[in-house]
Order: structure tokens, then C-alpha cells, then sequence
């Protein structure tokens, strides 16, 4: 067993390792490193080495699970910290997170729109959201298909409750590189032309892509968010 201290240790110096790696890919690819925000994802993560990440210089958690943020978000010490959700939320669950989040990630349905409209507009508030794209249209990923991305744009326009930040993606898992940088070009494309059709109450500010295996390649493609989790704290242990 690793002393707490060891374990400590290894959690800064990794996040200090991706920081470095981040910011040269920066340099490399000419783009602003404090435009790239690095986001530790903590799912199965318990919140003590949470804790030890964001004393370690993280500003951002990723949460999937309704009840896992819930269980745990009394736990973090979130002084200057936010959290986004980034899995996939039911309706019926969204009243637990939406006070706890400053960003939705996942927003990828019309019932879901509905219900965080609902909800921001019994407690006279607004919630940010990335709209989840689907991009290598996969049956088993939820997700918007990205033929159908633009109608789903318009139609959460007249949801004034709800701040469409951008776009997010899990792109299928792909051991070729090329492959890889396909979807994430494309992403960047979808982006870039929902941004210039300038709809009403939908602004693209944000792409959230690249995780622990390709956050590297996916900044080369104008990532701004990369969401990280087994890079920053090891294999998940989904058994406990
Ligand atoms: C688990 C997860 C990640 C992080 O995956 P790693 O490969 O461990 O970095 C990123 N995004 C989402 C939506 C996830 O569910």
C-alpha cells in the first residue's frame, strides 16, 4: 500500500506532467494555454485524492452519475473550483444536479431541455450546456447525430433558460491515429459552422474533446476543454 504522502505526490506530479505536456502542445500548435482548460474526471475517484488534485492546481471536475456527485459534493473542498457534468443525465435526475454544476455537457435530448427549462425557471436561473454530439454515430453512444445538430440547435433556441456554451464529444475508440483526428477535425468543423450560423441564444465558446489517451491530438484541433480522468488518477476501480 502506498502512504497517503507517496500517493499525493504522485497525483501533483502527474497533473504538473499533463500541464507541461498541454502547454506544449500549445506552443507546438500556436494556440493560447490558458485558453485550454484541463478538467480532472473523477468518476469512482474517492473525494479525498479529489481533493489532493484540486490542492494540486484543478479547477474543474468532471462528474457522470447523478448520485455519485451527489454522495461525494459535500466532500470537496470546491473553493474556486467548478464541476460539469459530462455523463448521461435522465430527466427525472436533473433536479439533483442542477445546483451543484456550472455546466451541463450532456445536453442531448428535447425532454431534457424541457425539464432544466422547467427547473431554471422555478429557481429564476440559467444553466450552461454543451450539446453532446454523437460523432461517429454509434448506436450505443447517446449523443446528437451530427446531421441532426443544427435542427437541434434551432430548436433550443427559444429555451431562454438555457446557455448553449458549445459542443462536446466522446469519439468512438479508435487505436488509429488518423482515425482519431478525423473526428476531431470534424467536430471542429460542426463547431465552426453552427458558430457562423449565428442562432439565436447559441453560442460557441467551448469544445469539449480529448480525454487521458488523445487529449494531445484533440488540442491540435481546437479542444478548449480536454477531460481527463485515468491519466490523473490511475485505472478506474468500478467495483467498489
Ligand atoms: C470517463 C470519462 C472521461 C475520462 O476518461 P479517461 O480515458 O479516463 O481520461 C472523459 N469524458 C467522459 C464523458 C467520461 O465519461
Amino acid at each position: 500500500m502506498m502512504t497517503n504522502s507517496l500517493n499525493e505526490l504522485s497525483i501533483s506530479e502527474t497533473i504538473r506532467n499533463i500541464t507541461d505536456s498541454i502547454e506544449n502542445q500549445c506552443l507546438r500548435y500556436h494556440r493560447k494555454r490558458e485558453d485550454v482548460r484541463l478538467m480532472a474526471v473523477t468518476k469512482t475517484v474517492e473525494p479525498a485524492r479529489v481533493n489532493q488534485a484540486i490542492a494540486a492546481g484543478i479547477t474543474l471536475l468532471g462528474e457522470n452519475k447523478a448520485q455519485e456527485l451527489c454522495s461525494k459534493f459535500d466532500s470537496y473542498n470546491k473553493n474556486g473550483v467548478d464541476i460539469h457534468f459530462i455523463g448521461h443525465l435522465q430527466s427525472n435526475k436533473a433536479r439533483q444536479v442542477i445546483d451543484k454544476v456550472s455546466m451541463i455537457e450532456s445536453l442531448e435530448s428535447m425532454s431534457l431541455a424541457k425539464e432544466l427549462q422547467k427547473l431554471c425557471t422555478l429557481r429564476d436561473c440559467t444553466i450552461d450546456c454543451l450539446i453532446e454530439v454523437n460523432i461517429g454515430e454509434e448506436d450505443t453512444k447517446s449523443g446528437v447525430a451530427p446531421e441532426k445538430l443544427e435542427e437541434f440547435c434551432y430548436s433550443l433556441a427559444p429555451f431562454d433558460r438555457i446557455k448553449v456554451q458549445g459542443l462536446m464529444s466522446i469519439p468512438p475508440i479508435s487505436s488509429e491515429e488518423a482515425q482519431k483526428e478525423r473526428y476531431f477535425s470534424n467536430l471542429y468543423k460542426l463547431f465552426i459552422d453552427i458558430r457562423d450560423k449565428k442562432i439565436d441564444n447559441i453560442n460557441m465558446n467551448f469544445l469539449s474533446m480529448g480525454m487521458s489517451d488523445d487529449y494531445l491530438l484533440a488540442i491540435k484541433h481546437g479542444s478548449n476543454i480536454v477531460r481527463i480522468g485515468s491519466a490523473i488518477f490511475g485505472r478506474r476501480n468500478y467495483s467498489k
